[in-house]
């Protein structure tokens, strides 16, 4: 039987790798329903290609678009919305949902499928950021395993293989160091978004591309990783290793360290986490670490005040990572849209964690609402140029 594989987000930086994946091994894995947010024409060609069962658009406006783009494939269902999105990852025939939308938007499918007892291929880190408590309690009370597909949790995940409860010491979290790694505050200021799309190591979507050089990427890798595998931030050391070849390690109670090293290639963790306990054959180049020196720095939480903030979010608890998630992808979207400065996203979050409320429960509900005034909130203060 082959595996059926819902792909939310295959539009995407990893949701079309993954599609490379299914389609290396099409022997193995098929793909159920593939959805994105307004792309039409992209999505309608994936369908085309892979034939699921079920296309999903998020944005409503683009359904006559999309259905008229595949009126001459009547198998294949057209639905449109976030209702939808919910729905469809709860398909009987559905084995696993890979989470590859990008921002808050993961949170109430991921939830659904968690609910539905599906395999989760967690992409979408915004999700644990978000609602890891939640998240986790979730998981555990339905039995649906979450696999790491963010390379530096999936090094972390297979470094634990075979491990038990063995004590862990320190996880070690590494971080490229994005495109302003070695780059002064007066340097910083003057920062376009051309500057910061340009990531030295990897390819990914516009969002976390900008994450990655403000470093916030990384503040929310660490809340990642403290949901994931259950380790406080304290024992989680971020290490800038601009090769991006050790993709993170974790170092036991008497002072091994495993690490997963490999090329930055993002198929790697999105197979693993298909194929998972097994490892299949992946074209692809081979890590020649004659040609790769590892090298590794301490990060600078002045310069990157995102990562800082994010630390600080971890401390405080309750909805403070989610009020931290809503206002950087609000200056996220702002600095895309030249509305703000590289500084002022950081000084936007900062001033946004101290103005919304702040609540201890740890509910859907509280996230829904702290997530709509936090927005609401960092809004107006990139509106106001502060
Ligand atoms: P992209 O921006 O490349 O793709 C995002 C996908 O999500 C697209 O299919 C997009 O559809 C869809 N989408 C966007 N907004 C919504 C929405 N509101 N509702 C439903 N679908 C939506 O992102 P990436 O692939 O780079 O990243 C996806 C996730 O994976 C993020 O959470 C990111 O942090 C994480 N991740 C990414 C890595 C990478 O290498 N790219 C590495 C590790 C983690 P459309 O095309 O129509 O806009
Ligand atoms: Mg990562």
């Amino acid at each position: 039987m082959k595996k059926q594989i819902a792909i939310l987000g295959s539009t995407g930086s990893i949701g079309t790798q993954a599609l490379e994946v299914i389609s290396e091994h099409s022997d193995m894995f098929e793909v159920y329903c593939l959805t994105a947010n307004s792309r039409v024409k992209e999505l309608a060609d994936q369908a085309r290609r892979f034939m699921p069962a079920a296309v999903v658009i998020a944005d409503e406006n683009r359904y006559e678009e999309l259905k008229g783009l595949l009126s001459d494939l009547p198998d294949i269902k057209v639905y449109a919305g976030k209702k939808a999105l919910d729905e469809i990852v709860e398909a009987y025939p559905i084995d696993m949902v890979l989470t590859a939308m990008v921002g808050f938007a993961g949170l109430s499918p991921t939830i659904h499928a968690i609910k539905a007892h599906k395999i989760i291929c967690l992409a979408n880190k915004e999700t644990l950021v978000v609602a890891g408590e939640l998240i986790c309690r979730l998981a555990s009370e339905n039995d649906a395993p979450i696999i790491p597909v963010d390379s530096e949790h999936s090094a972390i995940f297979q470094s634990l293989i075979g491990e038990g409860d063995n004590p862990i010491e320190k996880i070690l979290l590494t971080a490229s160091g994005g495109p302003f790694r070695n780059y002064t505050m007066e340097q910083l200021a003057t920062v376009t978004k051309a500057d910061a799309l340009r990531h030295p190591t990897w390819h990914m979507g516009a969002k976390i591309t900008i994450d990655s050089a403000s470093m916030m990427n990384k503040g929310f890798e660490v809340i990642e990783a403290k949901w994931l595998f259950g380790i406080g931030a304290d024992k989680i050391q971020v290490l800038i290793h601009p090769q991006s070849i050790l993709h993170s390690a974790v170092q036991f109670c008497d002072g091994s360290v495993k690490g997963q090293l490999g090329v930055p290639d993002m198929r790697i963790p999105i197979q693993l986490a298909f194929t998972y306990p097994d490892r299949l054959h992946l074209n692809g180049e081979r890590l020649d670490l004659l040609k790769h020196p590892l090298e590794f720095f301490e990060p600078d939480l002045e310069k990157f005040r995102c990562l800082a903030l994010a630390f600080e979010a971890i401390r405080k608890g309750g909805n403070m990572p989610c009020i931290v998630n809503a206002a950087n992808e609000i200056v996220n979207r702002g600095f895309l849209e030249d509305r703000c400065g590289f500084l002022q996203m950081g000084e936007i979050i900062e001033k946004t964690m101290n103005r919304v409320a702040f609540s201890s429960v740890s509910d859907y509900d509280t996230y829904i609402a702290t997530d709509a005034e936090a927005r609401r909130v960092a809004e107006e203060l990139l509106k106001q140029g502060k």
